[in-house]
């Protein structure tokens, strides 16, 4: 067993190594709370599921916290602006507490019907303001910061190894304009906000005192103290999207070194974006795709697992209705063949297709090649039924596709209440609507048979 994983910092594949074998604390950043996901991000949050099944597999014991940032994500990256969780509250006119709660509750349940296994500890940045402010005192006492108007301030340049993650080339691109400061008081634009303060002329909804001020953690603390808290000041893996490097991961890495004078994440992951028209999707470009969307449209929150296992974690990936729909088509064949092989009770593990699996999933969790494998050993009818169904079984603990389960467990609002309707309109007699409602459920990709007890329905 030896996983090699690619590692932002210094940039190559790397023998997982875990300080406390067979532990691996890992973080990963989790969303901010002000409106839903969207598939761009659950692609990440599937990298990182991954991630983990395979650990599990592998024999080691993965321990996963992950972050609800509730307050303090400002719309710039340069710590300007509103606060994403404000003003959205603002302009649904609720308030920022139940805003935050209803996107979280409804971030779990997406990740439910993707099969994502819901980390050992979720830590809301609201839940943790004093380990927050106690880490900002450790850095002030330290002299990282500095105060202006607005916040208290990280210098970056009192931090020599602060481009370790980013490069020379793109810290230099920061420095000079990539990242204009519309705040004059700030050293370099590269220094970032640990502590905000209050604006003066309203009053805020989620604000707390500290030693500086009234006011509310910066966005990148947050991460810091509770990976601190939860996994210890040094740990084995952090993961997030490659958006992340340059600044939100680059700060984490400052604040925390800085404090503690030790390193922090030892291996550092990252996901590459799903694009949209060859542009990244985003909450802000009008590109922005979700979950339900997809559900709205006929396909189960599986297809999209899979669609985002038929490329490798660090590939960029193009989102197209075409190329889901084909997913959708080979996640269905996929699971006739697992389910047909599975017809066979005795199962005999073949030891070298389970091999060849655990090679491409030990390789960088190289999904395109784990999922050949399995196609190329489920349509072998060389090898016994049996060993193939074991072969699938075996494969899907690390893939999460539930090839096994006979129904799609994950029914759009919409197909539930179109059943539900029907089989009312059966009991009353109603054939016309019954009829009706079962050509628009096969519209929608469901086939409905009425059968001695009740109706059945699958998918196309
Ligand atoms: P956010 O809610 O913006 O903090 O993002 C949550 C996670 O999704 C982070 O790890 C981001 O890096 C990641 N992410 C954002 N946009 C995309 C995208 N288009 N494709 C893949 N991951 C993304
Ligand atoms: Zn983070």
């Amino acid at each position: 067993m030896s996983l090699k994983l690619f590692n932002t910092l210094g940039r190559s594949k790397e023998e997982l190594k875990p300080l406390k074998f067979p532990a691996v604390g890992i973080y990963t950043c989790g969303p901010t709370v002000y409106n839903y996901q969207h598939i761009g991000n659950y692609r990440t949050y599937i990298f990182e599921d991954i991630l983990k099944r395979t650990l599990r597999f592998l024999g080691f014991a993965p321990f996963q916290v992950m972050n609800i940032t509730d307050v303090g994500h400002l719309a710039s990256q340069g710590d300007e602006g509103e606060d994403k969780v404000e003003a959205m509250a603002q302009k649904e006119g609720r308030s920022a507490w139940d805003l935050a709660k209803f996107y979280a509750d409804a971030f779990l349940n997406d990740c439910a019907s993707l099969n994502i296994l819901p980390p050992d500890v979720l830590c809301r940045a609201t839940a943790h303001i004093q380990e927050q402010i106690d880490l900002i005192l450790r850095l002030e006492k330290k002299g990282f910061l500095y105060h202006t108007s607005d916040g208290m301030y990280f210098e970056t340049a009192k931090f020599p190894a602060y481009d370790q993650l980013m490069g020379k080339s793109h810290l230099m691109g920061i420095q000079f304009g990539a990242r204009i400061s519309a705040n004059p008081e700030k050293k370099s634009p590269s220094d970032f906000a640990v502590w905000k303060f209050s604006p003066k002329e309203s009053r805020r909804q989620m604000e707390w005192d500290s030693p500086w001020g009234k006011g509310f953690p910066g966005w990148h603390i947050e991460c810091s103290a509770m990976a601190m808290k939860y996994l210890g000041e040094s740990f084995d893996i952090h993961c997030g999207g490659v958006d992340h490097i340059p600044i939100h991961h680059s700060n984490e890495i400052a604040q925390s070194e800085g404090a503690t004078g030790k390193p922090f994440a030892r291996y550092w992951l990252h996901g590459e974006f799903l694009l949209v028209n060859s542009s990244k999707m985003a909450k802000s470009g009008g590109t922005f795709i979700t979950l339900e969307d997809l559900k709205k449209n006929g396909f189960d929150p599986l297809d999209y697992r899979y669609h985002c296992l038929t490329a490798h974690y660090r590939k960029q990936l193009d989102f197209t209705w075409e190329a889901l729909e084909s997913s959708k088509t080979a996640r269905r064949k996929l699971k006739e063949l697992a389910l047909d092989a599975a017809q066979d009770s005795r199962k005999p593990a073949c030891a070298s297709s389970i091999e060849a699996f655990g090679a491409a999933v030990e390789d960088d969790l190289n999904m395109p090649e784990a999922l050949s494998v399995l196609w190329s050993d489920l349509k072998n009818t060389d090898l016994p039924k049996g060993a193939r169904a074991s072969l699938a079984e075996t494969a899907d603990r690390v893939l999460g596709l539930d090839m096994f389960e006979e129904e799609d467990k994950a029914l759009s609002p919409e197909i539930a209440e179109l059943l539900r309707e029907r089989e009312a309109a059966r009991k009353n007699r109603d054939f016309k609507q019954s009829d009706r409602i079962r050509d628009r459920l096969s519209s929608l990709g469901v086939l409905v048979e009425d059968t001695s007890s009740g109706q059945k329905w699958r998918r196309k």
